[in-house]
């Protein structure tokens, strides 16, 4: 059992407050990402819990035991960094028993043991090869075997796979995925990419300027955003800066009654949860390009206000640029002041019939018809 929990961590470097009071707790055997842009401070509490950087504040525990000070070869992680840093004049066994030796293991222990480690990362039979004469993802499963060896309670990894193409980089992900999930290692995935963290995450930590904007399952992250850079983080959002009054949001050419207090909010539409309809008498938005991508296409909308829309909509549906349509939200989010403070209910979006125009703003309609079941998320902007 490992379980890691970060209380109010912070480092400061200088004049940079790279962490910044972080709390995370990641249970047993669950695989947390760090997602955030660069800069953001996830390598730093990274290199904090495994004990190579020293906090400015905060501690650490593991298993409940309060290891902030303790040195990083006796805390039970392990890391696999970006650079594999092997040891070119040694082996590919040598170096992945290395950090057995140094534990004065018996050397039968250290041969079983390095065998299945080079196992476990699809690397049998390599241990007498030198490590220049693999590839840059047979080294950086060398580097994993390495740190497996020694059976951490908790695997620290940074941006492991950065440097290898994307084919491979998906592969070694889902590779890394199996292994925690046989072996029911907890861990920590430092990553820039949010493919890779909804790919491989239970729980997804997005982080901002030292600070965690949101802890959730990639689902959650995905389809409720709590702030505004979380939303135009992760996935495909337009964000419209629009003004409510009397109950009404205006943003771009879409109005749409929320129950927000009056003042300036920004409006988040994913492409997908947009239906265009399609206009004959040349109003509406414009469409300036479309995309093909096969499997979607990608709709650009330009809007009176010269903002640009984009919309994900079916192939093969005859939209091209210069047509006029309808810009028709589905779902969509209200922020204000970065933080989310409306989001109309599930249901009222689920009963909507799927391909058909969904939702034609009631304008004469009272907000309490409107959204019989709005619970609004902050009680101070409500305004009906
Ligand atoms: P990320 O991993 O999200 O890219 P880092 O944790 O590497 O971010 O860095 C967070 C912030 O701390 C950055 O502004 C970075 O420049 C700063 N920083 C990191 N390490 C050091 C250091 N050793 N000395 C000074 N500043 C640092």
């Amino acid at each position: 059992m490992a379980t890691l929990e970060v209380k109010n961590l912070s480092r400061v470097f200088a004049d940079t407050r790279a962490v910044d009071e972080l709390t995370l707790s990641v249970g047993d055997g669950e695989l947390v990402c760090l997602l955030g842009p660069s800069g953001s401070g996830k390598s730093t509490v990274l290199r904090m819990i495994g004990g190579f950087e020293q906090p400015s504040g905060g501690s650490i525990l593991i298993d409940g035991q309060d290891v902030t000070r303790v040195p990083p070869e006796r805390r039970p992680t392990g890391m696999v960094f970006q650079s594999h840093a092997l040891w070119t004049h040694m082996n590919v066994f040598a170096n992945v028993a290395f950090g057995l030796k140094l534990r004065r293991r018996p050397k039968s222990e250290i041969r079983q043991k390095v065998e299945a480690a080079l196992a476990t990362v699809g690397l049998e039979g390599f241990g007498e090869r030198r490590t220049t004469q693999l590839s840059g993802g047979q080294q950086q499963r060398v580097a994993l075997a390495r740190s497996l060896v020694l059976e951490p309670k908790i695997l620290l990894l940074d941006e492991p796979f950065a440097s290898l193409d994307q084919h491979l980089r998906e592969r070694l992900r889902e590779e890394v995925r199996e292994i925690q999930r046989r072996a029911g290692i907890t861990m920590v995935f430092v990553t820039h990419g949010q493919d890779e963290a909804l790919a491989i995450a239970d729980r997804i930590a997005v982080m901002r300027n030292g600070r965690l904007e949101q802890l959730s399952r990639p689902d959650m992250l995905y389809r409720q955003p709590q702030t505004e850079f979380v939303a135009g983080f992760v996935g495909q959002m337009n964000l419209l800066p629009g003004t409510v009054q009397g109950g009404m949001l205006r943003a771009a050419t879409i109005e749409l009654p929320v129950p927000v207090a009056d003042g300036p909010a920004t409006l988040a539409l994913r492409p997908e949860d947009i239906v265009l309809q399609r206009r004959n008498d040349g109003r509406g938005a414009q469409v300036t390009r479309v995309t093909d991508f096969g499997t979607h296409l990608s709709i650009e909308v330009g809007t009176l206000n010269h903002e640009k829309l984009r919309i994900s909509a079916q192939p093969e549906t005859g939209w091209a640029p210069g047509m006029a349509a309808d810009v028709l939200p589905r779902r969509f989010a209200v922020y204000r002041n970065g933080d989310l403070c409306f989001t109309p209910p599930a249901g009222l979006n689920a009963a909507l019939p799927a391909q058909v125009l969904p939702f034609t703003p009631p304008r004469e309609t009272s907000l309490a018809t409107a959204f019989p079941q709005a619970t609004p998320l902050r009680e101070s902007l409500v305004n009906a």
